[in-house]
């Protein structure tokens, strides 16, 4: 059956000394480098009779079973590898294959991305373009396009805010304490009922209403560390960049677990899919649901995912699943006794004079914690000059607040309580949006 004359000779040299690994492995490499897929097969069997731990037989078998379009045997054959954290890289990539093979995009650009971030060397444009991984459109090319570069560690965040220091929300709190905390302060209870620590909690609510302030203090309440998402971290135009990004910064996060990552703006990179006419769109959003899930079941133990959105009604429906962003929670405009609280937070450190917060609540109606920063700022500002004139420090007073918050103006709760109406009043069949409802229906 073998034409090839130094093949029929090493076969027989095998044949005459069948415990000779390396001569076995040399034998089965030449069978599949020279396409011979069953052959090659069957020696590398062999080969791992004799040496059931070796990295390249192993992945002569699987590469074996891939060109023979076996993808589920090549994952048999790779899985004592891939479960340890450290592999070797190239086993990812025969590994991206085969899942590529079974269908399993999402999790093939992980296995892909998590190898080449390893091992810059096994970068397979052919593979990479199977993983339908956006290509340029010309018009958003330069010209020489220059090839991406790995992006740049941003640093972990500690945050010094914990829930003292976010004013109301009592039910936020209280939520986010049970889904992301507890599990991780006592973990032998959480044990006890079968339940892991895990899964993503979704923020949404009108803009400044203090997502991202709620989501610092849950790591500092933890004594976790921070990793703040925007969307430029994320988004770029070149092929599979966007998603390297992304897998860089999930491996940020597990890397300095316990760890709360944080998504701003989540709905740009979670969109529907069916919302997109682009299939790279759509890559991204498998990508995202393959990292929430993890290769493993302890891939992401320890990091806690939140995300917000002021827009949650575009977010895909497969994000809502178990072990992925399981819980909606709403951020709520602060009624008036929210606001005196949250001045309250943001004037504690100043000069002040006898202070009526609620009186400012009350002149700050459909203000949220970003505008009621602004009027504080704007007000100490006036202070500062004052007291630079006066050569002195002037204390705060309530009058100084009000006359900061004649000039500002809300934030757009209101209109964004109309978007929400529109949306949840015509599709909450499933409950999701039960949070908003009264404030839907209550007049602003
Ligand atoms: P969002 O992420 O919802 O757009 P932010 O978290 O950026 O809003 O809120 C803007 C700022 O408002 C925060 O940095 C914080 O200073 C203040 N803020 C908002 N809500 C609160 C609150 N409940 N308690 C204290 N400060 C708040």
């Amino acid at each position: 059956m073998l034409d090839d004359g130094g093949l029929r000779a090493l076969r027989e040299a095998a044949r005459l000394s069948p415990d000779n690994l390396p001569l076995r492995r040399h034998l089965a490499e030449q069978l599949l480098a020279k396409g011979y897929l069953a052959d090659a097969e069957a020696e590398f069997r062999a080969a791992l009779l004799l040496a059931p731990k070796d990295v390249d037989v192993t992945a002569g078998l699987a590469e074996a079973f891939v060109r023979q379009s076996a993808h589920g045997a090549a994952l048999a054959a790779l899985e004592p590898f891939l479960a340890s954290p450290g592999y070797p890289p190239r086993l990812g990539i025969i590994a991206a294959k085969a899942l590529l093979g079974e269908g399993e995009t999402g999790k093939a650009a992980y296995r892909y991305y998590e190898a080449i971030s390893r091992d810059a060397s096994l970068e397979d444009p052919e593979l990479a373009a199977r993983l339908a991984i956006p290509v340029p459109t010309p018009s958003a090319a330069p010209a020489d396009p220059v090839p991406p570069s790995p992006p740049e560690e941003e640093e972990v965040e500690r945050s010094k805010h914990t829930f003292a220091d976010v004013a109301g929300m009592e039910a936020v709190k209280e939520s986010l304490r049970v889904k992301l905390l507890l599990p991780l302060q006592q973990p032998e209870l959480f044990a006890a009922y079968g339940k892991r620590a895990g899964g993503g909690v979704l923020l949404y609510g009108p803009p400044g209403a203090g997502k991202t302030h709620l989501a610092r203090a849950a790591a500092g309440e933890l004594g976790a560390a921070f990793v703040n998402v925007g969307l430029a971290d994320i988004l770029d135009m070149y092929v599979g960049s966007s998603e390297r990004n992304l897998h860089a910064t999930f491996d940020l996060a597990r890397r300095n677990r316990p760890c709360v990552l944080f998504f701003d703006e989540v709905d740009a990179l979670a969109a529907r899919r069916s919302d997109m006419r682009q299939a790279h769109a759509r890559q991204l959003v498998n990508q995202f649901l393959a990292e929430l899930d993890g290769v493993d079941q302890n891939a992401n133990e320890g990091v806690l995912v939140l995300a917000a959105t002021n827009a949650p009604w575009y977010i895909d429906a497969a994000f809502r699943r178990p072990g992925r962003f399981d819980q909606l929670v709403f951020v709520p405009p602060p009624d008036t006794a929210a606001r005196a609280a949250i001045l309250r937070i943001l004037c504690r450190d100043k000069p002040l004079a006898e202070m009526d917060f609620d009186a400012v609540a009350r002149a700050t109606e459909h203000m949220v914690g970003a505008d009621l920063k602004g009027v504080v700022d704007r007000a100490v500002e006036v202070k500062l000059q004052q007291s630079i004139s006066a050569g002195r420090p002037i204390p705060m007073s309530t009058t100084d607040l009000l006359a900061a918050a004649k000039g500002a103006k809300p934030t757009a709760v209101r209109e964004w309580l109309a978007t929400a109406r529109n949306y949840v009043l015509h599709a909450n069949e499933s409950g999701a949006w039960d949070e908003l409802m009264p404030w839907i229906k209550a007049k602003w």
